[in-house]
């Protein structure tokens, strides 16, 4: 594989318009926000509605044309992790409410068929009112280990539905998704408990299905604008074809094809999430370089490393660190451009960039001192903001236990 560094004219122009909503919009209503949890960022959120609905009816329209592809390699995925790394600069949270399938998105156009795609995510394409997807997988007792899930999926012959029956925690948007908007959730569930990973399905579940019902919304330490909710489905019904792939418990490869799909999400959704993590940690970096030039204090770079202060030796770490983790990301997300397997190469650009945000926010506030500390400035909050990157989408150890895995050969049962 060979990745080009020119990054097209055209998404330089669509990143330096989000930067301008980051300038605009979020950052001067970041700390309102954090300090006024659920509460909604309306302005942003209407918005981006027109926008991201228009390129989502433009998606549409090209899912449904059957002319072949352009030659060479696409670049919607690296277009993707620009624009999340961008407007996650501006306030990470906000990035994450914005009006869009989201993280249903990437589950619907990994393991959807073509008049899936169409059919489900058209409701993004349409309509005045802003609308979120979301995506729950977590249950009380299924978190990093997926394959305890416990939500039931039954048929219902006589009217060829599918019964939705169990609790699902921490979704990101599943209150705006399902509650607050004419949206939708892909809800895991399992048709068949004894096929284990074989038999977890992804359901399409709209908002204002019956027996759907939003519980607790998270108090959170970071990421306070963004919704996290749980959904309990009670006897939830929905059509037969809002199963999303085939409905058949194929068992190979150990037992893991239905796995795949949730998989297959994940190599589409983790350079994404790295990308949030990066737009933070340049943030943080960014600031902290400001600042210290307001001081006087520049980074010499060139210089060899026993002449540099300590304070300029972190700098430059930290920009080191930063960078290879855009390089990581930059690459898992060029493969999944190119259809290359990239299983290995996302969860090493997650597992990096969580850690090197975490871990660089804190040595910001740190360097900053107490008022890197106050929340005069928005130093401590990235921070807060910074370690959600660590925890969901697979946590900092799962990612590394994948990418173990991938590199040694062993299987999930191998080495757990
Ligand atoms: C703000 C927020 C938003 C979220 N949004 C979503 C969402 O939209 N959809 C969704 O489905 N989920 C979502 N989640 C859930 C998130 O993906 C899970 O919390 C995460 O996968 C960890 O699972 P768990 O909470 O059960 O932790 P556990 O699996 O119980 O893990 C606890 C600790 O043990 C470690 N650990 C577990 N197993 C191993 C192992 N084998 N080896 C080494 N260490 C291990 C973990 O790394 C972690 O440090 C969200 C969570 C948060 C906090």
């Amino acid at each position: 594989m060979s990745i080009s560094f020119e990054i097209p004219e055209r998404i330089l122009q669509e990143r330096d318009m989000l930067k301008s909503v980051a300038d605009g919009m979020m950052r001067p209503t970041s700390r309102y926000f954090d300090e006024h949890e659920h509460e909604r960022p309306r302005d942003y959120m209407n918005f981006m509605w027109p926008i991201l609905r228009d390129q989502q009816a433009r998606a549409q329209q090209k899912t449904a044309s059957d002319a072949p592809k352009r030659e060479g390699p696409g670049i919607a995925y690296l277009r993707l992790v620009m624009l999340a790394e961008q407007l996650s600069w501006g306030d990470v949270g906000m990035y994450l409410c914005l009006p869009s399938p989201l993280l249903a998105g990437s589950a619907i156009e990994a393991v959807g068929t073509k008049e899936q795609k169409l059919k489900f995510l058209q409701r993004f394409a349409e309509g005045d009112e802003p609308r979120w997807g979301a995506m729950a997988m977590t249950e009380p007792g299924a978190g990093s280990d997926t394959s305890s899930l416990q939500t039931m999926a039954v048929l219902d012959p006589a009217t060829n539905e599918w019964v939705l029956t169990g609790e699902k925690i921490f979704c990101t948007n599943g209150k705006l998704a399902l509650e607050d908007s004419d949206g939708l959730a892909v809800v895991w569930a399992t048709i068949d408990r004894s096929a284990g990973r074989a038999g977890m399905k992804p359901f399409i579940v709209p908002a204002g299905t019956p027996g759907v019902k939003i519980g607790k919304v998270e108090k959170k330490h970071g990421i306070r604008v963004s919704d996290t909710a749980a959904i309990v489905l009670d006897h939830a019904r929905i059509p037969f074809d809002n199963i999303l792939g085939s409905p058949d418990v194929v068992k190979k490869d150990g037992g893991t094809a239905g796995f795949k799909g949730l998989m297959s999400t994940f190599d589409a959704s983790r350079p994404l999430v790295a990308a949030t993590a990066i737009g933070v940690g340049r943030a943080a970096l960014e600031f902290l370089k400001e600042t210290l030039a307001q001081e006087g204090i520049t980074i010499p770079y060139g210089k060899a490393k026993h002449e540099l202060t300590a304070i300029e030796r972190d700098v430059i770490e930290m920009e080191a660190q930063l960078k290879a983790a855009w390089l990581l990301t930059l690459r898992a997300a060029t493969m999944l451009d190119q259809g290359i397997q990239n299983s290995l190469e996302a969860s090493m650009a997650k597992a990096k960039a969580g850690k090197v945000t975490t871990l660089l926010t804190q040595k910001v506030v740190e360097i900053l001192g107490p008022m890197g500390y106050s929340r005069e400035w928005l130093a401590e909050k990235w921070m807060r903001d910074a370690k959600i990157s660590d925890l969901y989408e697979g946590t900092g150890q799962i990612n590394l236990l994948i990418v173990a895995r991938r590199i040694l050969g062993y299987s999930s049962k191998e080495l757990q």
